[in-house]
């Protein structure tokens, strides 16, 4: 069976990193710039001309030039209706290519331009996602950033508001901004305040640098999931490190081309990762100003590394399994997705009239679970008549060798 994008845009699909300042519509930047009687750049008068102003999709010259597009879109971020507007529509775009779950990040820090307060700000993006949630059914949680930028007590301000919201629609911290000469150490206080209060914690790092800033945002940071980490493969000891741990990585392949942490699709780390058996996840990173969607990162996944359903499978999944939600309920929510995946992929058989290839050819992990479960030897008690059944060893008492006294020294 051969995978298409629709059914890509079919699947159930998580999106983990997603920044809500970089996810806005075109239509909507132009509608709030009218309203609240903002000059955008260039003045433009349609879509089109807005997307060209502000470069959406084009390669940067680095992340630090890939992050002046949000110069545009902050400016008309400034008011509660223009955050419950851009959050609400971001779960909409995600809930309608069948997205069930989505973790989206900002820093409130970026929008008291209007003197907005910071809790005012989490209450209009918490109420937007619930609206999504109430008409799409779509499940989500907000990320608070720091920045790095910034200084490291306005992070740690962003920290406090973290815990504050804890259980009440956030979920998670991450440092987000110019990685560049702003090591992830210099925001230790914000990184303990979190750990301290049992906050999840995810940090950009290995994007815009080394895999040194991988190491620092594990090891200073404590870090329980790597935004990026594109270029953790330069460093094969704390790779090895990262995989043992299970750290998921959030990969975001076309932003990745575009920040040029990647030279191109070709050179992305992903496919190496998955075949040693990574946690990987597929992200979009920026809808706007990469110019993407989840089935567009998944689309070019499967074009640029030939993966099959298998290993789409196992992309989903660990979306699924690196999810920032009770254990428990994601247990449920995972086998649900892959009861769905399972259907869609019959239904495409039925279709096609070819079978789909399950096995992973590129990811690792399934195929190996496979072969250590194949190679496990059961254990089978053959079944005795009822008067010899009461001899068989009662496997709750403890052995002989469990109470056998050890034979003293000579
Ligand atoms: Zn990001």
């Amino acid at each position: 069976m051969k995978i298409t994008r629709d059914f890509i845009h079919r699947m159930p699909k998580t999106d983990l990193h997603v920044h809500l300042d970089g996810s806005m519509r075109l239509s909507t930047i132009l509608e709030l710039a009218e309203k609240e009687g903002i000059a955008l750049p260039g003045n433009p008068q349609s879509e089109d001309e807005l997307a060209r102003a502000i470069n959406i999709g084009a390669i940067c010259e680095d992340l630090t030039d890939y992050l002046k597009a949000f110069d545009v879109t902050l400016s008309v971020m400034q008011t509660e209706e223009s955050l419950y507007r851009a959050a609400f529509e971001l779960g909409e775009d995600a809930a309608r290519e069948n997205v069930k779950y989505m973790e989206v990040r900002y820093s409130p820090l970026l929008h008291t331009r209007n003197g907005l307060s910071y809790p005012v700000i989490v209450e209009a993006v918490a109420e937007g996602l619930r609206e999504a949630k109430r008409r799409y059914g779509l499940m989500s949680g907000q990320i608070i950033c720091g920045i790095r930028h910034m200084t490291p007590e306005s992070s740690l301000r962003m920290a406090e508001l973290c815990v504050a919201f804890k259980n009440r629609g956030v979920v998670g911290f991450d440092l987000a901004g110019a990685e560049a000469d702003n090591p992830a150490k210099d925001y230790r206080e914000a990184f303990y305040l979190i750990r301290n209060n049992n906050v999840n914690l995810t940090i950009h790092a290995g994007e815009a640098y080394g895999p040194e800033s991988v190491h620092q945002a594990i090891h200073m940071g404590g870090a329980h999931r790597i935004g990026h980490g594109t270029r953790l493969r330069e460093d094969g000891d704390l790779l090895n490190f990262v995989n043992d741990l299970r750290i998921p990585l959030e990969v975001c392949l076309t932003s990745n081309v575009q920040t040029r942490a990647a030279k191109s699709f070709e050179s992305h780390p992903l496919p190496f990762y998955m075949s040693y058996g990574l946690r990987c996840t597929i992200n979009t990173d920026n809808r706007l100003i990469t110019d993407t969607t989840m089935t567009d990162e998944y689309w070019r996944a499967v074009q640029h590394y030939d993966l099959n359903i298998g290993d789409l499978r196992k992309l989903m999944i660990d979306g699924f399994k690196s999810a920032f939600m009770p254990y428990r309920k994601k247990r449920t929510v995972t086998a649900q997705a892959c009861a769905e995946f399972d259907a869609l992929v019959r239904d495409f058989e039925t279709t096609s009239g070819e079978k789909a290839i399950t096995d992973p050819r590129v990811a690792q992990e399934i195929a190996f679970q496979k072969a250590s479960a194949d190679a496990r030897t059961p254990t089978i008690y053959p079944i005795q008549p009822e008067d010899q059944r009461a001899e068989a060893p009662d496997t709750d008492a403890p052995s002989e060798t469990d109470t056998e006294q050890p034979t003293p020294a000579e």
